[in-house]
Order: structure tokens, then C-alpha cells, then sequence
């Protein structure tokens, strides 16, 4: 059955959702839309939506090779791919391999230096609250995951690291961090939302050059760029740009 798109369902700060002809599969459309600090600086970046689009369809099926199951189905356009519907967890997964952002910002450890082994957080996806941190202990008393989802988000989450570390430095790029969310489907937890330079850091091996959103947030400039840098390294976007 070819899936076709129909009402809106909901509306994130760089992607739309879209319910579809089947109830068990939903269409995400990267827009071309930016934003920082729980939206509070934003802007439209030519290009973004193609490229996230293009970068998370590569990432998803290159994890589903690997053996973690993830709600990409097909890319079906520039800017948008069938996904799963999933029930998602309202949690976000850390995994840290070089310390940047919040991690120093906390507990005023030097940025860049190596993590061994590397960090794990969980942080609670709420942009009122400035996703704060949490432990498995808030996450069980609220009843966001139970035990053994707990358990399997941070086993899959490494499992992913084993994954893309080699990956990106095979490509001369180094995986710094990156945040995962999951979801619910057929009884098991599925990887879902996106894999792209938004909601991760990646840097040059050599120069340690930023080449992720944190040009966005810090205003470096060439963010998109910097994505299509990074794609064509990995070998799946040729632009004249890249
Ligand atoms: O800001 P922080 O250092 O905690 O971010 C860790 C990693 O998680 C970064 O790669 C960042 O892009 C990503 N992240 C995200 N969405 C959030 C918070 C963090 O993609 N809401």
C-alpha cells in the first residue's frame, strides 16, 4: 500500500509529523527551521530539511543493518520519510565521548577532554522545564519507562555508540555526543525521532572543527554547510557545497 499524507498531528521545532492512510505509520517532514536553547533563538537555514532528511534515512538504515530496530521506514522525498508510530518515552538518552556543553557547564569539566569510559545521562523532555536531568529513579516513581525499558534504552543507546564511533572515524570525523529518544511499538522499544547533526556533536578529527549545530548555536557560521561536510565524508549527499 503506498502511504499517503494526511492531517497534521503535531509540530516540533524543526520537524512536522503527519498522520497518513495507515494508522500505524506516520510521515516526518525535516522543515528548514533551526533552533537553540528550548527555541528561544531560531531560524530558517536553506537547505536543512533535505539535508537531515538524507542524513537520518542514511543513519537509521545503516543502525537497522546493525541490528537496532528503528522506526525508519522510506524516504519517499527531499524532505520527508515514513516512519513507525511509535508511543514515545517522554526521555531523552546521553551518551558523551568527549566532554562539551552541559556536561562542563555542570560539573566544570574541561571541554574536549576524552571520556572513558564514556557518560550516560537521561534528561526529561520537557522545554518548559529546560529538559532537566533525571536518574532511572525519577523515571520509575513517574512511570515515563518501566524497569526493563530502562535498562534496554541505555544497552541500545551504547549499542549505537559501537556502532557510529567507528563509523564517523572511519570518515576522519570523531562522535563527541549525540542524544537518543524511543518509543513503544509491538511491545518493544524502537529508536525513533532523528539522527542528524542537530542532535549530535561531530568533529573533524584532526582540527577538532566543530561541524554540528553547535555553528548554530555559536554562531559560527556555514551550519548547513558543515552538515553536508559531514554527509559527503560519510559518502551519501554530493552537493557543490560539500
Ligand atoms: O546540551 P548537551 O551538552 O546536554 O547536549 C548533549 C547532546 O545531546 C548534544 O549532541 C546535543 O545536540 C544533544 N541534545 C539534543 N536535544 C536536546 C538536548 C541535547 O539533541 N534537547
Amino acid at each position: 500500500m503506498t502511504v499517503t499524507k494526511s492531517d497534521l498531528l503535531c509540530e516540533g521545532k524543526a520537524k512536522s509529523m503527519y498522520l497518513t492512510n495507515d494508522d500505524e505509520k506516520l510521515i516526518m517532514h525535516f522543515r528548514d527551521d533551526t533552533s537553540a536553547f528550548d527555541g528561544e533563538k531560531r531560524a530558517k537555514l536553506a537547505r536543512k530539511g533535505r539535508v537531515n532528511n538524507e542524513f537520518n534515512a542514511h543513519i537509521m538504515r545503516h543502525l537497522a543493518t546493525a541490528g537496532i530496530k528503528n522506526h525508519f521506514e522510506e524516504q519517499i522525498n527531499e524532505t520527508d520519510s515514513v516512519v513507525k508510530r511509535l508511543e514515545m518515552l517522554p526521555i531523552e538518552c546521553v551518551v558523551r565521548n568527549i566532554a562539551a556543553g552541559s556536561l562542563c557547564r555542570r560539573l566544570g569539566i574541561e571541554d574536549g577532554i576524552n571520556l572513558e569510559p564514556p557518560v550516560f545521562e537521561f534528561f526529561y523532555k520537557n522545554d518548559t522545564l529546560h529538559d532537566p536531568m533525571i536518574n532511572q529513579f525519577h523515571i520509575r516513581t513517574f512511570g515515563w519507562a518501566t524497569d526493563d525499558e530502562i535498562i534496554r534504552m541505555r544497552e541500545l543507546t551504547f549499542k549505537v555508540n559501537d556502532i557510529l564511533k567507528p563509523l564517523f572515524a572511519n570518515a576522519g570525523m570523531l562522535l563527541v555526543d549525540y542524544k537518543l529518544e524511543f518509543g513503544r511499538f509491538d511491545g518493544e522499544l524502537y529508536l525513533g525521532d532523528e539522527f542528524t547533526p542537530d542532535g549530535c556533536r561531530i568533529w573533524d578529527s584532526e582540527t577538532r572543527e566543530k561541524l554540528d549545530k553547535d555553528r548554530f548555536r555559536k554562531d559560527l557560521g556555514n551550519v548547513i554547510e558543515s552538515y553536508e561536510i559531514v554527509a559527503s565524508r560519510l559518502g551519501f549527499l554530493n552537493t557543490a557545497s560539500a
